[in-house]
């Protein structure tokens, strides 16, 4: 079954479906061109097509994006400690 190798040790199978370590991500702008303006809604199988994979490690809680598809490397993405992952409010350029 395939899997990655997370920096922290664990391994992380991404061969099962559904995978509960798999997450799928679409943008806003990608989502809001397959909606259906008529009926509101998504078709599923071209959601399905245009979302990009992710595995979240168990362990860890790192993620790890398929940004291009499985056949490229990963990006992963490192959650920050609790307390010091609030955005900055957003400043006025008028204030
Ligand atoms: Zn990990």
């Amino acid at each position: 079954m395939p899997a990655i190798l997370c920096h922290c040790g664990e391994r992380v199978s991404y061969g099962s479906i559904p995978n509960s370590a798999e997450w799928l991500i679409v943008s806003d702008v990608d989502f809001d061109a397959l909606t259906d303006p008529a009926t509101d809604t998504v078709p599923t199988e071209d959601l399905f097509n245009q979302m990009k994979h992710a595995l979240l490690c168990p362990h860890c809680g790192r993620l790890w994006v398929y940004w291009n598809g499985f056949a490229a490397d990963p990006q992963p993405y490192s959650p920050e400690p609790q307390g010091t992952s609030r955005p900055h409010p957003k400043e006025s350029p008028h204030a």
